[in-house]
């Protein structure tokens, strides 16, 4: 029996980390100091590119049917509407955005994980860890106060903004606070005229007062505090801001959470340092605008497992797992500056900058080009690897994505023992040979190509690894070759 892998922080990237470990097969323990799941309703939107990922995990169902299906996002200045951004353009088969507090998220993912037999170790903290050559020797407290010593095979810090594993390791967290704070309300609203179901925004002169659906008329509320401290706000407090900036006669009630919250830009170098990780608010945090936080963070487990995976299961090289922060940080890095970007926008305090954004906000948005470039790229789906040491070919002449990027085969692969790569490509016995060659690695069906004159390899996370033209099966094979190290024969091609 091999070492386990040891993920601390059973947050929703954790949660994700594990239970993707555990469908292919690897030993894992996943810890929590925390003696409770969180009850505050924190991330609520989860983005189609994060939904695709979980479906093909075999789980998105349960959360499909828990949330709520958002259609649009609308930006308003008082009762005029400035631009309403539809998500039903967006080419996924999940095509709006789902809102369900982070509880639940969490709920339904620790769910998950017991059907692989895994529970979380709660009330369980990381002390301590070294580094050696074969593994990571670590410390963990138990909640009755007794140590244990454990020797993981790899350690992966998901461990939240505040990382005790980015810290040991003595990462910086690169980046600035922002001077500005935000009051948040979860709240019972009644009164608000747009469609219940669409997250709002509305630009005062004062600030921006935002609403984001959780349910039926509760609402989490979201206000910048301009140069005023800060502090947990008073119902009283946030009905006056709604009042003043949202477009009037709306009622709140019923709060179960009013808190504030600062907004830190940060992000590590490195992801990775010798058998530790780095993912999800460990490794990068941003403002909430575009709640696209707890998405990357989802969407570095699914990075990182499967490579981990082949590698534990010594099927694919080591230098695999490098990929991880060349593809990972490049995303996260492109988030921070977006997500910079809006806020900037929502914190405008110069009238007439404010005016000039109205406007260009307003004609911009008019263009539904633009409306649907927006959507796409709320949404997750153009996300990609260019940078990828993975990709090998090209796309050149075809009808279809290019290496490091997104492709949707179809079929769900669910629950396997091992992560497999999909070959999309005309069915021939040349494609059947090369699945039989590489049966350990490759899906045992012929996918739909989405141009009959080539060949595409795809990743376990439904990223392109190659593409080829018809017929072009030697690169493919030297392609798996280089994943898995065995020798390859360069005269043969
Ligand atoms: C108010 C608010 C609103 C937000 N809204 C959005 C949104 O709309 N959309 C979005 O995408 N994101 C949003 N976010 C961000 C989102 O909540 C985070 O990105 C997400 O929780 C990160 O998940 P994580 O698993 O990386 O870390 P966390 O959820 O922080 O989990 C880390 C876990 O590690 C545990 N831990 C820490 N140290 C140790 C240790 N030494 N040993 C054992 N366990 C340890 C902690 O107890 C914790 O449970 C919001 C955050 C806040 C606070």
């Amino acid at each position: 029996m091999s070492k386990p892998v040891l993920v601390t922080g059973a947050g929703p990237v954790g949660l994700i980390m594990a239970a993707e470990l555990a469908r292919y097969g690897v030993p894992v323990r996943i810890i929590d100091k925390s003696p409770a799941r969180t009850s505050q309703s924190r991330a609520l939107a989860i983005w189609p590119r994060t939904l695709e990922l979980l479906d093909a995990a075999g789980y998105a169902d349960a959360f499909v049917a828990d949330g709520l299906h958002a259609k649009a996002v609308s930006i308003h200045v008082g009762n005029r509407t400035l631009a309403r951004i539809p998500f039903g353009t967006i080419a996924s088969s999940f095509n709006y955005l789902l809102m369900i507090p982070q509880s639940e998220t969490e709920r339904l993912l620790e769910d998950h994980l017991r059907t692989f037999g895994i529970t979380v170790e709660r009330g369980t903290e990381l002390r301590d860890f070294a580094d050696k050559d074969a593994g990571v020797s670590c410390t963990l407290m138990h909640g009755e106060g007794k140590t244990e010593a454990l020797e993981a095979g790899w350690l992966i810090g998901c461990d939240g903004a505040h990382s005790f594993v980015r810290n040991r390791l003595g990462l910086t967290f690169e980046g600035e606070t922002l001077p500005t704070g935000f009051v948040l309300a979860d709240v019972h609203v009644t009164g608000l005229a747009i469609l219940p179901d669409e997250p709002a925004i509305f630009w005062h002169p004062d600030g921006a007062v935002m609403f984001f659906p959780i349910s039926r008329s509760r609402y989490r509320i979201i206000a910048d505090l301009g140069s005023a401290p800060l502090h947990t706000p008073s119902l009283k407090e946030m009905q006056t801001i709604v009042d003043r900036r949202g477009p009037g006669g709306i009622i709140l009630s019923d709060p179960v959470w009013l808190s504030d919250f600062g907004v830190n830009e940060r992000i590590v170098r490195d992801y990775r340092k010798g058998h530790v990780f780095l993912a999800g608010d460990a490794a990068h945090i941003h403002s909430p605008a575009g709640g696209q936080g707890m998405n990357v963070g989802m969407q570095d487990a699914f990075n990182l497992a499967w490579k981990l995976a082949l590698v534990e299961r010594q099927k694919a090289r080591p230098s695999l797992l490098d990929s991880y922060n060349i593809e990972r940080s490049r995303v996260a890095r492109q988030i921070l500056a977006d997500s910079g970007r809006m806020t900037t926008a929502v914190l405008l305090k110069r009238h007439l900058a404010q005016r000039v954004r109205n406007f260009a906000v307003k004609w911009i948005f008019s263009i539904s080009v633009i409306r649907r470039a927006m959507a796409d790229r709320l949404s997750g789906i153009m996300i990609d690897y260019p940078d990828s040491p993975l990709n090998v070919g090209s796309a050149r002449g075809l009808r279809g994505p290019g290496p490091g990027q997104r492709l949707i085969t179809g079929g769900n692969p669910g629950r396997r023992d091992s992560p497999r790569f999909v070959i999309a490509a005309r069915d021939s016995a040349d494609a059947r040979a090369m699945i039989a060659r590489h049966s350990s690695l490759l899906m045992p069906e012929v996918y739909l190509p989405s141009d009959e004159n080539g060949i595409w390899l795809v990743r376990p996370d439904g990223y392109v690894a190659a593409t080829a033209r018809s017929g072009n099966w030697p690169l493919i094979e030297m392609v798996l070759n280089g994943i898995t190290l065995k020798k390859i024969n360069i005269e043969k091609y």
